[in-house]
C-alpha cells in the first residue's frame, strides 16, 4: 500500500469539568467527547526520496515538526526504522484553536494510516499509547464516537451513542490560549461544574433534550469574561430554537443542538449576519468507531 486517504474528525464537548491540577501543571478533567461530521482531509504517501514533508492549505501552519500530523509520523518512522520517505496532505477544514481537537485529530489520523500503509500491525491501544506522547486528546481521536475521557483525557470510556441532532459550530476571530484558560481557570476562587454524570443519563435514557438541558463547560467562566461573543452567540443559537448552546474545549467555538436542520440552518445565517463569526458550520454527529 503506497497512499492512504483518512478523515480526521473534529469533537465537541458535551460537558467539560475540571477536577484538579496535578503537580506537573496537567489538570485532571472529565470530559463527555462527541466525534461531529466536520474534517481535515488527510492523505498519506509514500515518496523515493527521505524526510517527511507536510503540505497545506493554511499558510500560518507549520510544516515540520511542530506540526502534530508531522510528529506522529516522525514517531512511528524512527520507531520502526521506515527508510520510505513520507509525504503528507493536510486540507484543513476543522477550525484551528478552536476547542474541536483539530490538530489531535490529524496525529490520530496519521498514527492510523501509517499503520495500515507500513503494516505496522499495532492495535488500537497500542496507537492510544503512543498518540498520548503527541497531545492528551489524541488517544480519543483515535477512538472517536460518545466516549467520557477522565484523568488528563486519555482514560477514555465508550457511552452510549448520543442520539442524532444537527450540531451547529460558530467559531468567533479571537483566539484564545488553551494554556491561559487553564490558568484563569486555577485562579478562580469557585465556579458552578457541570452535570457530567446528568449527562451520561441522558445518553443512556437516549433523551436529546435531557442531554441538551444538562450540556455544560467549566472553561466558560473563564472565556466568557473575556470574549462576551461567546455568550452572543450562544444566545442567538438559543433564540432561534437550539435545545442549549455552550462552548466547547477551552473555545472559543460555540456549539448549539438542533432537532431541526432548517433551524440550525437559520441560527447560522443569522450569525454570520451579526457577523459574530465566518467560520459557521451545520453538522450532525459522528457515530462510527475506527474499525
Ligand atoms: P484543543 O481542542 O485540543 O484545545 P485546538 O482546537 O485548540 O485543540 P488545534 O487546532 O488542534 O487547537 O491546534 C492549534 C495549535 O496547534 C496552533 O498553534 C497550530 O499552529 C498548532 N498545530 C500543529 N499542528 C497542527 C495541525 N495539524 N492542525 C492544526 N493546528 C496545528
Amino acid at each position: 500500500m503506497d497512499r492512504v486517504e483518512l478523515k480526521a474528525m473534529g469533537k465537541i464537548n458535551l460537558g467539560l469539568d475540571v477536577l484538579k491540577k496535578r503537580e506537573n501543571g496537567y489538570h485532571d478533567v472529565r470530559m463527555v467527547m462527541q466525534t461531529v461530521y466536520l474534517y481535515d482531509q488527510i492523505a498519506l504517501s509514500k515518496k523515493r526520496t527521505p524526510g517527511i514533508d507536510v503540505e497545506t492549505n493554511l499558510f500560518f501552519l507549520p510544516l515540520d515538526e511542530n506540526n502534530l500530523a508531522y510528529r506522529a509520523a516522525r514517531m512511528l518512522a524512527d520507531e520502526f526504522h521506515i527508510t520510505d520517505g513520507i509525504h503528507i496532505v493536510l486540507d484543513k477544514r476543522i477550525p484551528v484553536s478552536a476547542g474541536m481537537a483539530g490538530g489531535s485529530a490529524d496525529a490520530a489520523a496519521v498514527l492510523y494510516g501509517m499503520n495500515q500503509m507500513f503494516g505496522l500491525g499495532l492495535t488500537e491501544s497500542e496507537l492510544q499509547k503512543r498518540g498520548v506522547k503527541l497531545g492528551a486528546d489524541v488517544p480519543y481521536c483515535i477512538m472517536r464516537g460518545t466516549v467520557l475521557a477522565e484523568g488528563i483525557g486519555e482514560e477514555l470510556t465508550p457511552l452510549t451513542q448520543c442520539p442524532r441532532c444537527y450540531v451547529l459550530l460558530a467559531k468567533p476571530p479571537v483566539n484564545v490560549s488553551t494554556r491561559l484558560v487553564y490558568e484563569k481557570f486555577d485562579s478562580l476562587s469557585a465556579c458552578e461544574h457541570p452535570d457530567i454524570d446528568g449527562i451520561i443519563d441522558g445518553l443512556n435514557k437516549q433523551d436529546i433534550k435531557w442531554i441538551a438541558s444538562r450540556i455544560g463547560n467549566v472553561l466558560e467562566n473563564v472565556t466568557i469574561q473575556e470574549y462576551p461573543v461567546i455568550e452572543e452567540i450562544k444566545n442567538v443559537m438559543k433564540s432561534k430554537g437550539a435545545l442549549n448552546a455552550i462552548m466547547s474545549g477551552s473555545g472559543p467555538t460555540v456549539f448549539g443542538l438542533f432537532e431541526e436542520r432548517s433551524r440550525a440552518r437559520e441560527a447560522a445565517g443569522k450569525i454570520r449576519e451579526l457577523k459574530l463569526a465566518k467560520q459557521v458550520y451545520v453538522t450532525t454527529m459522528h457515530h462510527a468507531r475506527r474499525k
